[in-house]
């Protein structure tokens, strides 16, 4: 979605208003995507006549394109879609509180079904019963009882001969007799959803009448896991769906799929094997994630919210005559500043977090305080007019700052790059302007 998009972004720069044309032009290329993402059909028709609605004749934001801003309107629409952040979880007034997690095989049920009790433990202090209800897989009780002896919590199990809704009638005995607030029934999956899983679920549903029934789904299925979250929700009428694996490479599609077509919330998405990879469903990140383009908005209202207009607009205009100093420069370098720390700022950039190494990556902020320092220890003459910054001025300026020459010299050196810079900047904006477009 994000290049098709930045495409027409491309296109439509650097008008004051949104057109029709402009939404129009953004829309065909959301409609497509939304569809190749899965999405019902009909809710993508919905999406897009909102989305377009809200977007035509909105004047721009100073520091958004007609672009940006039309995406912005579509980001906070997709969150809409998706709804709310949802992630609490029932609390019986009679306990203990049952959940019940259904799914295909290899949606990952049991390993969240150990993640689950142990988030339910560390955040809600809670002391929860796992059930080993899946009689049919070969591993299945043995996987669930080593989660068990990891987390130190007790697994309720009475091997493979046992009906599964035996097993769970008697662990509800157990539980309530050892006090555990948390029951967490692990059921068996299929490969494909058949009559015989689903008559065992509901059997398993009508007698522990569950606070919630969880359907756990590979976000990785695509088109699958729509059709597969829509029938478990018709037949067994879920609470809410846990996406898993949303570690792997997807775009997200799912979610934004699933909730349409079951109107159930997404409450937890799994990000990794480890039991304490489950985190709750953010609507947002989900919706950047699938357009793609990392925090990408939220760097741009932060800009918008820390650059003052009237400085902006005062520098566009010292770059054009060229009357840019060393005194703007620090004045820039303090906007950058409040926008917060500058790795907080990189790693929201797109395609920052496929960057590698980018978790050792430390912006050197003590390095920009002694840029500070050197430009604060220059006199006003200095800063307009640093080609008068001699060997002996050099000196003083670094004892000044409390830097040395080298330092000095190497800020001398990057200020001129940055004026030859802005000047082949403002050389191209005037033919841009030619041409129909600004920056
Ligand atoms: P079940 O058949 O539905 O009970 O699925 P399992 O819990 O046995 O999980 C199947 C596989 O998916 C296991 O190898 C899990 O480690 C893996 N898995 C489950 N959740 C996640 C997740 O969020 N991320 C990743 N990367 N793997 C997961
Ligand atoms: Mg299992």
């Amino acid at each position: 979605l994000a290049d098709r998009l930045q495409n027409t972004i491309q296109k439509i720069r650097g008008k004051g208003k949104v057109t029709e044309s402009d939404v129009k032009e953004m829309m065909r290329e959301v409609r497509l995507a939304l569809l190749e993402a899965d999405v019902n059909f009909k809710v993508v028709k919905e999406f897009v006549k909102k989305v377009s609605e809200r977007s035509v004749g909105q004047e721009v934001m100073k520091s958004l394109t007609p672009g940006q801003q039309v995406i912005k309107v579509v980001k906070e629409e997709l969150t809409e879609l998706m709804g709310g952040e949802q992630s609490q979880i029932a609390v019986s007034k009679r306990p203990p509180t049952v959940i019940m997690m259904a799914g295909l095989q290899g949606a990952g049920k049991t390993t969240t079904t150990g993640k689950l009790a142990n988030l339910l433990r560390k955040k809600y202090n809670r002391s929860p019963m796992l059930v080993a209800a899946d009689i049919y897989r070969p591993a299945a009780i043995k996987q669930l009882e080593t989660l068990g002896k990891q987390l130190n919590m007790p697994v309720f199990s009475l091997g493979d001969q046992v009906s599964p809704v035996e097993i769970v009638r008697q662990a509800l005995e157990q539980a309530k007799e050892n006090h555990n607030d948390y029951v967490l029934v692990d059921t068996a999956g299929r490969l494909h959803i058949d009559g015989e899983l689903m008559n065992e679920l509901k059997e398993i549903k009508d007698l522990a009448n569950p606070d919630e029934i969880f359907l756990v789904v590979d976000s990785m299925t695509g088109q699958d896991a729509v059709n597969v979250a829509q029938s478990f929700n018709e037949q067994l009428e879920i609470t809410g769906v846990i996406l898993t694996k949303l570690d792997g490479d997807t775009r997200g599609g799912a979610a934004l799929s699933i909730r349409s077509v079951t109107q159930k919330p997404i409450k937890f998405v799994g990000m990794g094997e480890k039991l304490d990879a489950l985190e709750p469903f953010h609507p947002e990140r989900m919706a950047s994630r699938i357009l793609g383009m990392g925090d990408m908005l939220t760097l741009i209202e932060k800009a918008q919210a820390s650059v003052d207009e009237e400085k902006a607009r005062e520098l566009e205009k010292k770059m054009r005559t060229m009357s840019f100093t060393f005194d703007d420069f620090l004045d820039q370098l303090g906007q950058v500043r409040k926008m917060g720390p500058l790795e907080d700022i990189i790693k929201m950039l797109p395609g920052a977090n496929r960057m590698k190494g980018l978790d050792n990556l430390q912006v050197d902020e003590k390095k920009i305080g002694h840029v500070e320092a050197i430009i604060k220890s220059m006199t006003k003459a200095e800063k307009e007019n640093p080609e008068i910054i001699n060997a002996g001025r050099k000196k003083r300026i670094a004892r000044g700052s409390g830097t040395n020459v080298q330092e000095v010299n190497r800020l001398l050196k990057q200020f001129e790059e940055m004026k030859k810079m802005m000047k082949q900047m403002t050389n191209m904006q005037q033919k841009g302007k030619k041409k129909g477009f600004k920056f």
